[in-house]
């Protein structure tokens, strides 16, 4: 996972199995802490992830971020982009190209 503010790599990255029903079913809480921007976090439910939070600590409230004077509480990834025909294709959920999160419009 990475910053969506800056895109940097996540560091002290908490995976939090929540163990799905049924075994094919992946269900994760993922946290990781930019040094610069706090801690984000996300959640895995067999599908990548459509937004990642910024929250207070791992797996704690979501709290504001405010970047370049604009409000920001979650940040949509590509996969929320995609047309819903391919989000109902099986994919791999941890695929991290479906976790990039769009550059912040300056
Ligand atoms: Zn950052």
């Amino acid at each position: 996972m990475r910053c969506p503010v800056c895109d940097g790599q996540l560091k002290d990255v908490l995976i939090r199995d929540l163990g799905g029903i049924t075994a094919d079913i992946t269900w994760q809480i993922h946290a990781g802490q930019c040094e610069e921007h706090g801690w984000f976090q996300t959640e895995v439910v067999s599908r990548p992830p459509r937004e990642i939070f910024a929250v207070t600590r791992p797996f704690g409230a979501a709290r504001r971020i405010v970047v370049d004077g604009r409000e920001h509480f979650s940040f949509s990834t590509s996969w929320s982009d995609l047309p819903q025909q391919e989000r109902r294709e099986k994919v791999d959920p941890l695929d991290a190209s479906y976790w990039q999160t769009k550059p912040l419009s300056k």
